[in-house]
């Protein structure tokens, strides 16, 4: 669209600051008073992508339906946006460099010398125009990763200042800095946000808003300095104060009018009221729950939130469906080894067994599984965890000793979990996984079908390895269906148990999925189902939020 506008958001001070949650804020809101809008992330890092990042590194890697392996923060685009992201929406310096180098050898720069000024600030400039030519969008919300100063951030914050210059009022820059309160003096310092714009004058940008983290609010004095030392007026001065949740931050920055002085700035009329009423009963949901229950993250990661970040957020959306706190409990699966299920798992209403890669913590993850499958304590396995479960089962029901996946143990006697014929030739790491959505035929009669409510769905993968169908006719027989099917490549996609209340394993990530708007059902299932075992366990205690 010829007038889409530009949204950059940059970061000064320091890093961790949540430019990610602004930008997503920004775009819900301009989202509720009418336009389209996207949002892209540009990553400094030299990776191709996000996909070879060990999660303690980078934290989880978020998949878009268009099988992009990316980060974390395009998972809180779509849950605050409900909109899909691609391979468009994150770059970075690792991708950029690829498609020059790529250009450089086919001699498409006709004998050139290569430069980041110009090829390299032109591949960024191309990058961030291209969701706008692409796309029907009115807003495209670009977050610059990183804090400026740095010098990888350079050649992003070049091709900004080039933007603006081409572009003029279309587009706006948002400056996220941080506004520190010294207990010591009792007073909010504004010295660090002076210096991190001056940082971002010094490459020729003058932001236009700048939005204050902090954890106490900003008087009317510290809004003043700020406006006078940083050349912007006052009312682009924009209070973020910490919030419980990461989802009232819209409903701050509404407060604070960051969507009005985006618009005001960019001379687009002021539209009517916004559309938050659906958001905000969310809210409500979420502040004031009836029940709750103990879910245990079976993982490998535990000590990083980051890491599983989806699959967190996944039970705050679902939690809202029934009203119920979920309280997650992160319990490290080589700790259950070492101190068995029991210690872990006695009080708890349900568990999720994580996605993961490798062998570390196997053991304690099938355990977990043991544990839970005997019980009746509700189960989702998602992809390794699935692949746990089939393990489990193959085991300890089908008495296969030794059975495995051939990921764990290449000479297992009973490869239960397989690698998928088209992973067999394939070398390289980055990016060669089955990726993205494929669809997934789900049978009449099952609990799969009765959580989705449809026939046929289609789900985000990110895997290597799959359920070996040479033995799909035992587990049926033992009593563990494949009740979700990938129509086309015959893949078994979820496993459930149906003499059990509620087990269930799937091959995908629902995670990805789940947004305020709309919940995963398979998340909103494991709730209310662990609800009911709750409730069937304690019927005095029942599932009051402070029991
Ligand atoms: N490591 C397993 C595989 O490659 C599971 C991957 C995952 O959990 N995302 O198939």
């Amino acid at each position: 669209m010829p007038d889409t506008r530009y949204v950059f958001v940059t970061g000064g001070v320091t890093s961790s600051l949540g430019k990610g949650i602004i930008s997503a804020s920004l775009a819900k809101l301009l989202q509720a008073r009418g336009f389209s809008v996207t949002i892209q992330k540009l990553d400094p890092y030299i990776n191709i992508d996000p996909g070879t990042l060990n999660p303690y590194e980078h934290g989880e890697c978020f998949v878009t339906d268009d099988g992009a392996e990316t980060d974390l923060d395009l998972g809180h685009y779509e849950r605050f946006s409900n909109t899909r992201t691609s391979q468009a929406n994150n770059i970075t310096t690792g991708r950029i460099y690829q498609s020059v180098i790529e250009k450089e050898r086919r001699g498409d720069y006709l004998g050139e010398t290569v430069q980041v000024i110009p090829h390299i600030t032109d591949e960024i400039k191309y990058r961030i125009k291209l969701l706008g030519t692409q796309g029907d969008y009115d807003f495209v919300i670009t977050e610059i990763g990183g804090t400026v100063g740095d010098i990888e951030s350079l050649p992003y914050i070049e091709a900004v200042r080039q933007l603006r210059w081409e572009m003029g009022h279309r587009t706006l820059v948002v400056h996220l800095t941080l506004v520190p309160y010294l207990s010591a003096a009792g007073e909010l310092k504004t010295k660090p946000t002076q210096h991190s714009v001056k940082t971002l004058l010094e490459s020729g940008v003058q932001p236009d808003v700048i939005v204050c983290r902090t954890e106490h609010p900003l008087n009317d004095n510290i809004r003043e300095k700020i406006a006078l030392f940083c050349n912007v007026e006052s009312s682009s001065v924009i209070e973020s104060i910490d919030a419980w949740s990461i989802y009232q931050v819209p409903l701050l920055m509404l407060k604070e009018r960051l969507d009005l002085e985006v618009l005001r700035k960019m001379g687009i009329p002021e539209p009517g009221e916004p559309e938050l009423l659906n958001w905000e009963e969310f809210l409500d949901k979420l502040r004031n729950p009836a029940h709750k229950v103990r879910i245990g993250l079976v993982g490998k990661y535990v000590e990083l939130k980051d890491a599983y970040k989806s699959i967190l957020e996944s039970f705050i959306h679902a939690g809202t469906v029934h009203q119920c706190k979920v309280e997650v409990v992160m319990i490290h699966s080589e700790e259950v080894e070492r101190l068995g299920t029991e210690h872990f798992l006695h009080d708890l209403d349900g568990i999720v067994v994580a996605p993961g890669f490798g062998e570390r913590g196997i053991e304690g993850k099938i355990r977990s599984i043991t544990y839970v499958r005997e019980r009746g304590i509700p189960f989702l396995g998602i992809c390794l965890g699935m692949q746990c479960a089939v393990v489990e089962f193959a085991r300890n029901v089908l008495g296969l000793e030794g059975a495995h996946s051939k990921e764990m143990n290449p000479r297992t006697p009973y490869p239960v979990i397989d690698i998928m014929e088209a992973q067999k030739k394939i070398s390289t790491k980055g990016g060669t996984m089955r990726l993205g959505a494929y669809p997934c035929r789900i049978v009449e009669g099952t609990l799969a079908h009765r959580i989705y409510g449809a026939d046929l769905i289609s789900e985000r993968h990110r895997h290597r390895y799959e359920f070996n169908n040479r033995f799909l006719a035992d587990f049926e027989k033992a009593g563990m269906i494949a009740s979700g099917i990938n129509p086309k490549e015959d893949l078994v996609e979820i496993v459930e148990i149906p003499s059990h209340p509620w087990f269930v394993g799937i091959q995908f990530h629902p995670e990805y999925r789940s947004t305020v708007a709309s919940p995963h059902p398979l998340f909103a299932g494991l709730v209310e189902a662990a609800l009911r075992y709750r409730q069937g366990r304690r019927p005095a205690e029942g599932s009051s939020p402070e029991a």
